[in-house]
This record gives C-alpha cells, sequence and structure tokens, in this order.
C-alpha cells in the first residue's frame, strides 16, 4: 500500500495536505505533536470522503522519537510503503535577536530543521531501493527573503531550502524528486494574530492565501507527472516577494 506522510497534519496547510494526497490515492499517515482532537477530525474528513489513513503522532523536533515511533511505524507495516513525504510541521517563535532566548532559536530550528532531517533520512531508504519518491519541503517567504524578528525562522528554512537542493542532487538518479514550497502569508492558526487588513495591502491579489492552494501546489510537485521538477521552491504568496 502506498503511503503519504505529512508532518504536522493535525492543522492549518498540512491538513489540507492530507486532503489533497487523500484525493491522490494515498494511504496518509497524519502526524501531529499534541493536539489530538484536530488530528483525529483530519482523519475523519478523510475517512468521510472515501480516503484512509491512521494517526502517527511524534515529535519531529525529538529525534529519539521519530526513530522510535516513526522507525517502529516502518518496521512493523512491511505491507505499506512511504511514497511521498511532506516535511510541513513547523513553528514561529518571533522577537528580534536581541532578545531572543536560546530555548527560542533552539525549538524553530529544531522542529524545521532537524524535523527535516531526522524524518527524511528514515523514509529514505525505502524510496531509494524502490526508486521513487516525492518529497515535498514546506518551507517560507521567510526562508528566502529573511524577515526581521524571525532569524530564528529565516534561518531553519533558509536550511531547509539548501538541504533541499542539495538531496535533490543525491537522490536524482533514483527516481526520487525533492522540491520546497514556499507559502508567503496562509490563513492558519500560524497567522491568526496578525493584521490581515493593514498587510493585504502589501500583496498583490490583496488577500491571504488559503492552505487549499498550497496544497494544490504540493500535489502538483508530489505528483508523477512532476518527475523533472527536482531541487527547485516554488512560492506561493499572492505575488508578494519576486
Ligand atoms: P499551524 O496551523 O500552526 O499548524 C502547525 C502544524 O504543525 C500542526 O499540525 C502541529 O501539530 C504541527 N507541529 C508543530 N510542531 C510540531 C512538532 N514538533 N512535531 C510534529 N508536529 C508539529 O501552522 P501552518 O500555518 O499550517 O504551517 C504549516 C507549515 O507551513 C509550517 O512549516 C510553517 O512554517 C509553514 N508556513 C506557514 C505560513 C503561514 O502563513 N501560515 C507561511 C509560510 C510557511 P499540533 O496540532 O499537534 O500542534
Amino acid at each position: 500500500m502506498k503511503c503519504a506522510l505529512v508532518t504536522g497534519g493535525s492543522r492549518g496547510i498540512g491538513r489540507a495536505v492530507c486532503y489533497k494526497m487523500a484525493q491522490m490515492g494515498y494511504y496518509v499517515l497524519v502526524n501531529y505533536k499534541s493536539n489530538i482532537a484536530e488530528a483525529d477530525k483530519t482523519l475523519a474528513q478523510i475517512k468521510q470522503d472515501g480516503g484512509d489513513g491512521e494517526l502517527l503522532q511524534f515529535d519531529v523536533a525529538d529525534k529519539n522519537e521519530i526513530n522510535q515511533l516513526l522507525g517502529n511505524w516502518i518496521e512493523t507495516n512491511n505491507d505499506k510503503y512511504i511514497e511521498v513525504l511532506i516535511n510541513n510541521a513547523g513553528i514561529k517563535d518571533d522577537v528580534l535577536m536581541v532578545w531572543m532566548q536560546d530555548e527560542q532559536w533552539d525549538n524553530v530550528i529544531k522542529t524545521s530543521l532537524d524535523g527535516f532531517f531526522y524524518v527524511t533520512r528514515l523514509v529514505l531508504n525505502d524510496m531509494l531501493s524502490r526508486k521513487y519518491g516525492r518529497i515535498v519541503n514546506v518551507v517560507s517567504l521567510s526562508g528566502l527573503k529573511g524577515l526581521p524578528g524571525q532569524i530564528n525562522y529565516s534561518a531553519a528554512k533558509a536550511g531547509v531550502i539548501g538541504a533541499t537542493k542539495a538531496l535533490a542532487q543525491e537522490v536524482g538518479r533514483k527516481g526520487i524528486t525533492v522540491n520546497a514550497v514556499a507559502p508567503g502569508f496562509i490563513k492558519t492558526d500560524m497567522t491568526e494574530g496578525l493584521d490581515e487588513k493593514e498587510l493585504k495591502s502589501i500583496i498583490p491579489v490583496k488577500r491571504f492565501g488559503t492552505p487549499e492552494e498550497v496544497a494544490y501546489a504540493v500535489g502538483f510537485l508530489a505528483s508523477a507527472e512532476a518527475a523533472y521538477i527536482t531541487g527547485q521552491v516554488l512560492s506561493i504568496n499572492g505575488g508578494l516577494y519576486s
């Protein structure tokens, strides 16, 4: 059975990506950190729409949990194979650098950058032996442009962009593509506190994006037809940055 693993699939962009993966016929592994109620909702909707999947809780910032819980799932599910990996889980913790605490730096870097490394390394083995795979990393405008107040987040996402380009070159001949999507402002819990009225004036399409609009691009990059696109970063930001 072919599976798609979506980290941070319980809410926001990850949830919309889970629905997209289910529409594409994948058995969806909905990863989450702690919000089981929202993760349950994602899985219930997938099933209601005729898809299938399961919850797979682990903290992407904790390499021991990844190795234990995801590693154990891979070992005990020989009939299933993760063909698509969407590294979507991420957090932000904004403050100017002079006031940034060690934990604020560590947590944001660990979640996005370490999470990418430890999850992808585990999943890559099966993709390499089957000579097929699709990896899509959800990065950010902040990782391309750099945003004040977000040096932790910008550094983490820029790190994942570099890793995306490097890994694409390592595994291209094995039928595995590695790409990233870089959303701008998307309506989710992460952007809840932002002043949309003010910010939309600087966005050429004059609104925030939706999780479904990001999921559409992720689905495209995860499709078999996108086989000749790898090492790329696709901006989904309403024209905000070029
Ligand atoms: P969100 O609504 O805050 O959802 C975050 C998701 O990530 C939740 O499912 C959460 O799980 C999960 N998560 C957080 N830390 C995790 C961890 N350590 N281990 C496993 N799962 C974890 O965020 P979002 O806006 O959908 O963002 C999704 C991705 O898009 C992130 O990488 C973010 O940086 C990126 N992004 C978002 C925007 C935007 O405007 N929203 C823009 C650019 C990039 P729980 O439910 O269990 O907490």
